[in-house]
């Protein structure tokens, strides 16, 4: 960065992307990001680690980082929000979200233009920062378009951990075909979902690697890949297995050269533990598994990246196929989070909403229903500090290097400032619109309802 402030170094830089046929987009906002410095006053702090609160203190944050934390004042030159000793917490993170996929009919996502599509979800994207939702990690869809609008600040919205298109195999989950597509011309023709970048169809180790490849070409911070049937899918049973382990592994080699991970979705026993055996570190969903699957999750330090899916809500936009598969996920769900917990399996919290506003409006709700298997502090911790981690999983490939899902000196300034204590009320965070007086992302205030700022 400081590189830049050098007039001739700019010029440099811009000579250098010029001669390489690259447009310096995002160099002069950069440029242009002006030193801030705010101070949260008389907050008690939920740190994202601890159930107990913070005595009163006071948070500096200055540009995108926390940069001090005191119960004595902190005498500064900055913007100053009297926090009036409500609770300062980390942003919250969801660890399965679809960022394009949320606002669409599946008919619009498939078939729908594809520059409308782009700005529905830039319009969902603001409504997930403002229930208060920092981080996402995208377990497919195009959004790498998306994620680079929000992190020059075009379009309000939370940080992407973008998978790009999910990754499966002729008649998969992701596979959103009809039969009149059939057959395929071998390398030939791609289907629609494949233009747009939603899903990408691999029947071999090559085709795999190719299809990861370019995911991460276009800057996956993961890879995605459906190990078995799912709900919204026309031909995928839910007990199927798809790929074999060697196409698997295709991939875990293609992401691990890449400095990051393969995640698979995968319900049952078998798509688990095929998926475990080519090398894949997170497992989306789990709602099938058995008791000897749980534990080699635990044993080999895999992650569960899972849903606590309570009710039929979630298939209101689907078929009545499609209803029958998520009733056996449905079903799957207390069993999951008793595995889980009986193992002490890595957990994190996602919600996975496809196609529905009204369900997206539920974020919070869903992180609520956690409280069926956890505490509320724990169930705040899982979205926070927990997610947080299996965000950096991404390692190399992470886009946000930092600390994210906790208050503390350093860390990324991803904060909410909540009216009343959700440790001892959950439910405040159902109700982002009233609950969530300031919503900051990367230090700067998205959101903030109170009225008594000053500078001193
Ligand atoms: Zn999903």
């Amino acid at each position: 960065m400081s590189g830049l402030r050098i007039p001739g170094g700019l010029v440099g830089v811009f000579a250098l992307l010029a001669a390489i046929g690259m447009t310096p987009a995002v160099l002069p906002a950069a440029q242009a990001q002006q030193e801030s410095a705010i101070l949260f006053r008389n907050v008690r702090i939920f740190d994202g680690k601890n159930s107990a609160l913070s005595a009163p203190s006071n948070v500096l944050v200055r540009n995108h980082r926390i940069e001090k934390i005191s119960a004595a004042a902190i005498t500064v030159d900055a913007q100053v929000i009297e926090g009036g000793e409500r609770v300062l917490m980390p942003g919250l993170i969801d660890a399965h979200w679809h960022a394009m996929l949320v606002r669409p009919t599946p008919a619009t996502a498939i078939a729908g233009d594809v520059g409308y599509n782009n700005l529905l979800a830039a319009a969902e994207a603001t409504d997930t920062l403002m229930r208060g939702f920092t981080t996402v990690r995208d377990m497919g869809g195009p959004t790498f378009g998306l994620k680079r609008a929000i992190d020059e600040d075009l379009v309000v919205g939370p940080r992407i951990y973008p998978s790009g298109a999910i990754i499966t195999i002729t008649s998969g989950h992701g596979d959103f075909r009809q039969l009149s597509d059939l057959p395929r011309t071998i390398g030939g023709m791609l289907s629609r979902m494949e233009k747009i970048g939603g899903s990408m169809i691999a029947d071999s180790p090559d085709e795999v690697r190719v299809r990861a490849r370019e995911q991460l070409m276009q800057g996956a911070s993961q890879v995605k890949l459906t190990a078995g049937g799912g709900v919204a899918s026309p031909f995928s049973p839910l007990d199927v297995a798809t790929f074999t382990e060697p196409e698997l592994r295709a991939a875990v080699e293609a992401a691990t050269n890449w400095g990051t991970y393969v995640a698979t979705h995968a319900y049952t026993p078998v798509a688990i533990q095929r998926s475990i055996a080519a090398g894949a570190r997170c497992i989306e969903h789990a709602h099938l598994m058995d008791d000897t699957t749980a534990r080699l999750m635990a044993e080999k330090g895999i992650w569960l990246s899972t849903q606590p899916f309570l009710d039929l809500t979630a298939a209101n936009a689907l078929g009545p196929a499609e209803q029958d598969k998520m009733r056996q996920v449905v079903a799957g769900t207390d069993r999951v989070y008793a595995l889980a917990k009986k193992y002490g399996i890595k957990t994190a919290f996602g919600t996975d909403v496809l196609f529905s506003k009204a369900l997206a409006d539920r974020q919070g709700a869903m992180l609520v229903n956690l409280t069926r298997w956890y505490t509320p502090a724990e169930a705040l911790i899982m979205a926070t500090s927990t997610n947080a981690e299996l965000m950096s999983l991404s390692g190399l490939r992470n886009p946000y290097p930092g600390k994210l899902g906790v208050v503390e000196e350093g860390a990324l300034a991803d904060l909410l400032l909540v009216d009343g204590n959700p440790i001892d009320n959950i439910k405040l965070v159902e109700d982002p619109a009233r609950n969530f007086m300031v919503i900051m992302k990367g230090g700067k205030v998205y959101k903030n309802l109170l009225v008594s700022e000053t500078r001193r």
